[in-house]
């Protein structure tokens, strides 16, 4: 099925022949997600681990090699290793599949991919989502095979200024100390494939990460071969030039597409994460036409009824049109080549609603799949509504737009310390049945006071590391002591904490919890019952609507009446978003409904005890059952009535039930919602479960529909 390709790793140091498994687990993300694979690199050497930013092959690299023979003769540490060794070997070999049934292999194709601060290949949750998605395929033993981006400038760092204007700093991806190989053609070089079509040529080189026991491909046009213009295509994401972008979105799924022939991966089911790699369908046509003799009729077809197309936007305005003479200008050739003309290549990415506009890729998606999805029930009533122009009256009587809303991978975004708790509280097989509610229940059984201890080691945690973030900002820039205390310097672990992490735009509402600042001030000054907001996110580099919202926010931070305790930190990411899920006491939420197709860091920190308040948008109004966190403000969205609302929810519900303490002097109720929200949301919004849809609704009705095919 999927064959093994020749690669090389330029990244990993020689190795003690005693320890050399060591490179091969750091060349597999699959230790991201397991404690004890953490482990072994933390006790390597701890205080490397955490100045190389927890990245094993940065921190191999650094390592004297004094140190790491003297470490073979540690038997302790020796034991550890041939354990953990041997649990990775076991999880590679491993053929159980879980799920019912065996889906045909699946190829995915995202923009971006979130799955490690060491592979900078994300901006946002469409890239977790793709990213959860592929380790819950690993974990399952599904045969998928990812196709993706390099972005070697990918990663924008957020810096603010002392004005609380947002600057980005763009980051190379040091390619020696990530977490990527490069892939070998036949001759023992680099693979670099030329993009079919385009004209002038253009090239990619081909990467591979490991994620467990999937492989994520990459493409990287950032080689020698291509001329400057063309170097630059794949290297940011989403880049504003809607010419560049074509062209970005032409390698991925046309040059992704060639890829998997030149590695001669073969697969029948086609998922496309958003319209950004829709192309893809247009060469799947072509193969199916030219591979396999079919008509132009008989290939839309066969394209039709293989491929998934998963939508996460509310909103038509949000999606990619590209004008009709920018399409014929790379597409005058292609459409000829599929035996086409102009307009009948056209039509398939012609919004009914808008036709001039131009071609438009969810269009386009939702036309040439089949399989269709919103990723929660809320988004895809929404989406049937502003694609209806899409389907004939027949389609859309048949609700040609289904949901499956989003879900998080566990072993992923679950504290470490708690991960262990639940081992022992779950019995060890608790992993293989986490979507099954019923096993979740003796978290009840959870003592108390060990779960609220729990907490607040990561409370602690995270205002240490908030801490420490500005420390080192203080000593290398002498800032200003206002902005250190705009940037956390003064968060308390005992005060009662509400975060709020994510994009920094207009939709989100960032700053609704600081829409009436006097009420707000009474709420954080209570003498006996403070509060504190620790904010974080980036702006896109383009939206200054965003950024002006961020602005106000470290502005609001730096005022004196609000004594420390509003925080602004920097630079949001997986490794920030990882302290915050885990380390405040609730998670807010405030979209524009219905503007959040889903969102998924609420789910991140309801599976660790961190209880959501939220308006009733995206995944809440499934997930929310009145004592697994809080609902707030109406369905209109009005900001006034928003933001009293949520005042209110704060003071009458939240700051009672965490102050309240019980004859333990524990807040009993406050734990006894942590446990609700842990038992009823980890298993109903695990990537699991998500995968387990796909499977039921799409992947396995494919591939029937194929067999049948073949049988005839
Ligand atoms: C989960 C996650 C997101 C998505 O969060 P939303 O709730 O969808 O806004 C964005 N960024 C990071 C770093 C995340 O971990």
């Amino acid at each position: 099925m999927i064959k093994q390709d020749p690669s090389a790793n330029i990244a990993i140091p020689e190795l003690p022949e005693e320890i050399s498994g060591l490179g091969e687990i750091a060349l597999n993300l699959w230790w991201t997600w397991n404690p004890k694979g953490k482990n072994i690199f933390k006790h390597l050497n701890p205080y490397l681990w955490k100045e190389s930013g927890q990245n094993p092959i940065a921190m191999l690299k650094k390592i004297p090699s004094d140190e790491l023979q003297k470490l073979c003769k540690n038997e302790t540490f020796m034991q550890e290793y041939r354990y953990v060794l041997a649990l990775f070997r076991g999880y590679m070999d491993d053929k159980t599949l879980l799920g019912e049934t065996e889906p045909l292999p699946i190829a995915y194709f995202c923009a971006e991919y979130g799955l490690h601060h060491s592979v900078p290949i994300y901006s946002g949750g469409l890239g977790f989502l793709a990213g959860d998605i592929l380790k819950e395929a690993s974990d399952m033993g599904l045969p998928m095979v990812g196709i993706g981006f390099m972005y070697p400038q990918g990663y924008v760092r957020q810096v603010i200024g002392s004005d609380g204007w947002q600057n980005g700093a763009n980051e190379t991806i040091d390619k020696d100390i990530a977490p990527i190989e490069r892939v070998l053609d036949s001759e023992g070089r680099h693979m670099t494939i030329q993009v079919p079509f385009i004209d002038p040529p253009v090239y990619t080189s081909v990467w591979k990460i490991n994620v467990g026991r999937v492989t994520l491909y990459l493409l990287d046009t950032d080689i020698e071969e291509n001329d400057p213009w063309d170097r630059q295509i794949s290297s940011h994401l989403y880049v504003p030039d809607l010419n560049q972008r074509l062209r970005q979105q032409i390698v991925l799924g046309i040059g992704g597409y060639r890829v998997l022939e030149e590695l001669g991966i073969e697969y029948a089911i086609l998922h496309l994460n958003e319209g950004h790699p829709a192309f893809a369908l247009f060469e799947r046509v072509r193969a199916f036409m030219e591979n396999e003799g079919m008509t132009l009729e008989r290939a839309i077809e066969q394209v039709r009824k293989s491929s998934v197309f998963t939508t996460h936007t509310p909103l038509q305005a949000a999606t990619d049109v590209y004008s009709f003479d920018m399409m014929s200008h790379y597409f005058g050739d292609y459409w000829q080549r599929l035996g086409m003309n102009k307009e009948q290549f056209m039509q398939f990415g012609i919004n009914p609603d808008h036709p001039e506009s131009g071609f438009n890729m969810t269009v386009f998606g939702l036309k040439m799949c089949n399989y269709r999805n919103g990723v929660s029930k809320k988004h895809c009533e929404v989406s049937r509504e502003i694609w209806k122009g899409v389907f004939s009256e027949e389609q859309s009587a048949k609700a040609p737009i289904d949901y499956i809303t989003n879900g998080v991978h566990l072993p992923t975004w679950l504290g470490d310390e708690l991960f262990e708790t639940l081992n022992g509280t779950l019995g060890e097989n608790w992993l293989t049945m986490q979507d099954n509610p019923d096993i979740w229940m003796p978290v009840e059984s959870i003592d108390d006071r060990e779960l609220w201890n729990l907490h607040y080691t990561y409370k602690v945690r995270m205002v240490n590391f908030i801490r420490e973030r500005v420390r080192r900002k203080w000593a290398d820039e002498r800032i200003d002591p206002v902005i250190a205390m705009a940037e956390g310097v003064m968060l308390d672990p005992d005060v009662l904490t509400i975060g709020f992490a994510r994009r920094m735009t207009h939709y989100k509402r960032p700053d609704l919890i600081l829409h009436d600042l006097d009420r707000l001030e009474k709420i954080i000054n209570n003498f006996e019952r403070p509060v504190q907001i620790i904010f974080a996110g980036k702006a896109h580099p383009s939206d200054n609507p965003g950024k002006m919202i961020l602005q106000r926010i470290f502005k609001i931070a730096q005022d004196p009446r609000f004594r420390g305790r509003i925080a602004f930190v920097e630079d949001y990411g997986e490794s920030v978003a990882k302290y915050l899920v885990r380390g405040c006491d609730v998670w807010l939420n405030n979209p524009l409904i219905p503007m959040e197709a889903c969102g998924t860091s609420g789910m991140k920190a309801s599976i660790n005890g961190t209880l959501h308040c939220s308006s009733l948008d995206g995944w809440w109004p499934e997930g929310y059952n009145g004592k697994n966190g809080w609902s707030f403000g109406g369905e209109r969205s009005d900001d006034t009535d928003d933001a009293q609302a949520l005042y209110d929810t704060i003071e009458r519900q939240i700051v009672p039930l965490y102050y309240e303490l019980d004859e333990r002097k524990l807040p009993g109720a406050w734990i006894a919602m942590m446990k609700e929200a842990m038992k009823s949301i980890s298993p109903a919004f695990s990537a699991r479960r998500m995968m387990k849809e796909y499977i039921g609704k799409f992947y396995a009705p494919i591939g029937r529909m194929l067999e049948e095919g073949e049988k005839r």
